[in-house]
């Protein structure tokens, strides 16, 4: 069954946003909207795209903010994502928080609840190390590493306080086991009235 939610997942590198984003999704339904994971397909695929962005997300630079804006339009816009979905890496600063807001309103839309998965810091540092050496991901080196972490805290982490005051964001403990952090994402969706349906 798919219940309607529309969801963000925010959190440092490493906060293991990734998997818990996939987990919230299918249990609801919803398709991922990752847009790293956009990226990183069509690089993969060698089209313009992919070519483009590239070298930006071997350094851990972002892509320019109207071409990751136009791209989760695009996404937004297909069928699967008409009664919910889970953005994940997006918005990633203030300007893509304003993007993201005109383009829901135009369809009346806005966000449900905005998941913050809270980590310390050496922790993500740690886990980054360990997925460095599992998935061989070309920006897992130390420099592009600590270069993300810094846009997050300095771009990323500012958009908390532009979702804050809506009162929709949900600040997750991500320290713990895979299924604790679940339950722990369910149970404050749960407490917004955003149910799985059964
Ligand atoms: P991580 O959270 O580990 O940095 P992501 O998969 O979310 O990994 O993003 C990988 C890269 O893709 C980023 O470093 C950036 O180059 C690019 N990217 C992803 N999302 C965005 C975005 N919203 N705006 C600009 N660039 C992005």
């Amino acid at each position: 069954m798919t219940a309607s939610a529309r969801l963000l997942i925010v959190g440092p590198q490493g906060s293991g946003k990734g998997t818990q984003g996939v987990r919230i999704a299918e249990s609801f339904g919803i398709p991922v909207v990752s847009t790293g994971d956009i990226f990183r397909a069509n690089i993969k695929e060698g089209t313009e795209l992919g070519q483009q962005v590239t070298a930006i997300l071997d350094a851990g630079d972002l892509v320019p903010d109207e071409l990751t804006s136009a791209i989760v339009r695009d996404r937004l816009s297909q069928d699967d994502a008409a009664a919910g979905f889970l953005l994940d890496g997006y918005p990633r600063n203030t300007h893509q928080v304003e993007h993201l807001d005109e383009f829901l309103a135009g369809r009346g839309e806005s966000l449900d609840a905005v998941i913050l998965l809270d980590v310390p810091r050496e922790e993500s540092i740690s886990r980054l190390a360990l997925r460095a050496t599992e998935q061989g991901r070309t920006d897992d080196t130390p420099e592009a590493i600590a270069h993300r972490l810094d846009i997050y805290e300095h771009e990323t982490a500012p958009i908390l306080s532009v979702y804050g005051p809506r009162g929709i964001v949900d600040t997750i403990d991500g320290v713990g086991t895979l299924d604790e952090i679940t339950e722990r994402i369910f149970a404050a969706l749960d407490a917004r009235g955003l149910r799985v349906a059964v």
